[in-house]
């Protein structure tokens, strides 16, 4: 952990074995509840007395602008540390790294862009200005899958916005966030602005309850959402949830289906499938489905499963040993149930990969609504397939789960593609495309993905309240007799 800029021990530690090859990869200080405290009383600090929130949106700029260089410089060093800890192809992590550094610099564009409103409409005696101000001391609790890029989907939000923030990583991958860290402080950040605490569900859910804290930004699964909205409930800390996803790929007959079945595996094997925006169902019209389910079962048999560090991997390995046995969990449930093997559907043992926890792409054939493997998130690279008649069909079992975070569809008929992307019913929809959340667009679940909006404006904006200043100006006379009708007030 660094609290006020100085690395603070813990009373334990936690080994991180790499998923790639069961290496111990890092040593994690697991922060305690005593911990927390100490770092939200830091941050409480530096937002009630400290420089950074009274600072020009300029002065704020500069120094995201400058952690965004720092970002880029060590690009390498950071991917290689959330490939090895995460199990992410290496090349995969350079792109994180890469968007990681972008949304610092858009971030940096909103805090001198932050303002508030004013009406000038209340007559010649009032002005009403609307102040946009920081909420306060920001808790962001940071998921394992995409730990250097949802650090920063969250952090120079919050620190342009003029929060001062405690954010806690994943105890899975700690290791960019760390670094991560150190370049804020490099980069000039008044101490105490940014506070690191590492650790696991010990230090998440002090932090998720600790009456200092104005927001929680929460990324991760939507039980540990829960726990977070229990945990706000006593100071009413507002909350902001970004949850699982169980998002379609919906191939409509009149779809470029080079371009569909290029971009369905993308989107399904993306990150080794642990991703909350994995297009991890295909709904494919019945007309077309044999010939491109045997097209992409074809291609997912030809993906490199290997070592995270290895450029040629496209496919790495689960997080950890227990996540794999979940994963082929699924799989042994879909086929239980009566969905057909189409590609994969194993783990990957071959050679070097028998030490970590690899699952060769699998895909699932003759999928239906009622089984598991259609509704919950599998959270690996297992694509189950169903099929649908019209749009109506596809529509009503692209909505048919509990979570709402994304969709994607192919289609090039205008039609189609406004009629479905309006019933769809999830934060996000990508057409002709997957997986593409550029820094501007608002991201964010309907359902159980959650609520609020993180990056675009709509992401700046969580990271701030309202306050209406009503002046009046110049004297008249009865303005406020108790017994004069309300409208003679206004
Ligand atoms: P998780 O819920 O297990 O953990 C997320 C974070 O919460 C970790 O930092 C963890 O230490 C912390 N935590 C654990 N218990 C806590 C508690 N009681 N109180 C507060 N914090 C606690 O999730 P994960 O396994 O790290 O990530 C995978 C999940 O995240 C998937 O469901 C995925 O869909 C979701 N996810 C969502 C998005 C999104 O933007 N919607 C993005 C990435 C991942």
């Amino acid at each position: 952990s660094l609290i006020d800029a100085r690395p603070h021990s813990a009373p334990r530690t936690i080994d991180r074995f790499a998923p790639g090859n069961g290496i111990k990869a890092a040593e994690v200080n697991a922060a305690d509840a005593a911990t927390v405290d100490a770092a939200v009383i830091a941050a409480r600090r530096a937002f009630d007395e400290g420089s950074w929130p009274r600072m020009t949106g300029f002065e704020r700029a500069a120094i995201l602008n400058r952690v965004a260089d720092l970002i880029d410089v060590h690009a390498d060093e950071l991917a290689a540390l959330d490939a090895e800890e995460g199990g992410k192809p290496l090349k995969l992590a350079r792109g994180d790294i890469g968007g990681a550094a972008m949304l610092t610099r858009y971030a940096a564009a909103l805090a001198i862009e932050m303002r508030g409103d004013t009406f000038s409409n209340s007559g010649p005696d009032f002005t009403g200005l609307v102040l946009r101000e920081p909420i306060g001391v920001a808790g962001l609790i940071v998921p394992w899958n995409f730990p250097a890029l949802i650090l920063c989907q969250k952090l120079p939000f919050a620190l342009g916005a003029g929060c001062t923030v405690v954010a806690k990583p994943s105890e899975l991958t700690t290791g960019s966030a760390v670094r991560i860290a150190e370049f804020y402080a490099e980069a000039g950040l008044p101490t105490g602005a940014f506070n690191l605490v590492t650790g696991d569900s010990e230090a998440g859910s002090a932090l998720a309850e600790h009456p200092g804290i104005d927001l929680i930004s929460f990324t991760g699964s939507t039980a540990t959402g829960r726990r977070v909205v229990e945990a706000s409930k006593k100071s009413l800390t507002k909350v902001h949830l970004e949850l699982g996803g169980k998002a379609a790929s919906l191939v409509f007959a009149d779809a470029d289906l080079d371009d569909a079945a290029e971009g369905v595996l993308f989107g399904a094997y993306f990150n080794c499938g642990e991703c909350c925006v994995s297009q991890s169902r295909l709904l494919v019209q019945e007309s077309i489905a044999d010939e491109f389910v045997a097209r992409i079962a074809d291609s997912a048999a030809r993906l490199k499963v290997g070592q995270p560090l290895d450029d040629a991997t496209d496919v790495g390995p689960m997080i950890h040993d227990g996540h794999l046995a979940k994963v082929l969990g699924y799989v042994a449930a879909g086929r239980k149930e009566g969905a057909r093997v189409a590609a994969g559907g194993a783990q990957a043992t071959d050679g070097d990969l028998a030490a970590g926890y690899y699952v060769q792409p699998t895909i699932l054939n003759s999928v239906t609504p009622e089984m598991k493997v259609f509704s919950e998130e599998i959270f690996g690279p297992v694509l189950p397939v169903t099929t649908f008649t019209d749009e109506a069909d596809a529509v009503a079992k692209a909505n048919a789960v509990q979570y709402g975070l994304s969709n994607s569809m192919w289609s090039k008929n205008i039609d189609h593609v406004l009629d479905v992307a309006k019933a769809l019913k999830s934060g996000t929809v990508y057409v002709n495309t997957a997986i593409d959340a550029p820094p501007n667009m608002p991201f964010g679940g309907y359902k159980a993905s959650g609520y609020g909006r993180e990056m675009g404006q709509a992401g700046f904006d969580e990271y701030t309240t309202l306050k209406s200043v009503n002046i009046r100006t110049g004297r008249r006379a009865g303005t406020f007799a108790i017994t004069a009708p309300r409208a003679a007030r206004q």
